[in-house]
């Protein structure tokens, strides 16, 4: 699934769709306008306009456009962004990996010939007229040691909900935190506000790290935990079966002999 770094990719394939005319809007998916408006009101917008900036808060990316209005789309599950049938992240992560132009759920034509689009297999992304950022926490490109710890002080909730819930910090999806609690030796189901000074100066280092090293492998996907998140998945790090369990409703791989 895209998260705050495939969408960090997704503002530079972004770039390449700056400055360039808006012809037509050849598809919209009624399900990506969320009744929020009607397919008219988004090509008044966009027709004969241009995307001027291309932002990226959390997952959500935003592209400014030359009338002051912002657009901001939304990946969901498996949405990718393609300008001019190119994008900087090839297959994702529980997406299918075929390329198939009929799940196209956005689609906006260029005066000069070319596109930008979403091509979203599952449908759940979504385009959005001047989006609330305020409504978005910390970028996970900018979490610190105090953001971090003042996230994690006040609330008893699990670990790996606090850091997913968006509202708090922006980006970190589910493959992120698995992997970073992994490397963290934190165990996904601790209470937030329970850790120890100690334990939160760990998972502060790992978590810059981790953001890091894989932005510059092209990924979320592309951590040491991914490939062993599966059903008898062993610890890549002492060779102990993983365990498998859901938090907020998202699938969770854990060892039960490092991760305390
Ligand atoms: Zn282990």
């Amino acid at each position: 699934m895209p998260e705050g770094i495939e969408v960090e990719y997704y503002k530079q394939t972004a770039l390449q769709a700056l400055n360039r005319k808006i012809k037509s809007i050849e598809i919209i998916d009624h399900k990506y306008l969320e009744r929020a408006c009607s397919p008219a009101e988004l090509r008044d917008l966009l027709i004969g306009n241009c995307f001027i900036k291309a932002e990226r808060k959390g997952k959500l990316l935003v592209l400014s456009i030359s009338n002051n209005y912002k657009l901001g789309l939304r990946f969901g599950m498996t949405g990718r962004l393609l300008v001019d049938g190119s994008s900087a992240i090839k297959v994702l992560e529980y997406s299918s990996s075929s390329d198939n132009p009929k799940w196209d759920r956005f689609y906006i034509k260029f005066q000069d010939g070319g596109a930008l689009s979403i091509r979203d297999p599952r449908r759940l992304g979504a385009v959005q007229i001047n989006p609330n950022l305020a409504t978005l926490g910390i970028d996970l490109y900018e979490i610190t040691a105090l953001s971090l710890s003042e996230v994690l002080n006040h609330s008893a909730r699990p670990i790996k909900a606090r850091l997913m819930d968006q509202s708090k910090i922006a980006g970190l999806g589910n493959l992120l935190t698995d992997e970073i609690l992994w490397r963290s030796s934190i165990d996904p189901r601790r209470q937030s506000n329970g850790l120890s000074r100690n334990d939160k100066r760990r998972l502060f280092r790992h978590t810059t790290q981790t953001i890091s090293e894989l932005t510059d492998l092209g990924g979320s996907h592309m951590g040491n935990l991914q490939n062993h998140r599966v059903p008898e998945g062993l610890c890549p790090k002492d060779g102990v079966p993983l365990i498998r369990y859901n938090i907020g409703g998202r699938t969770t791989y854990s060892c039960p002999k490092h991760q305390k």
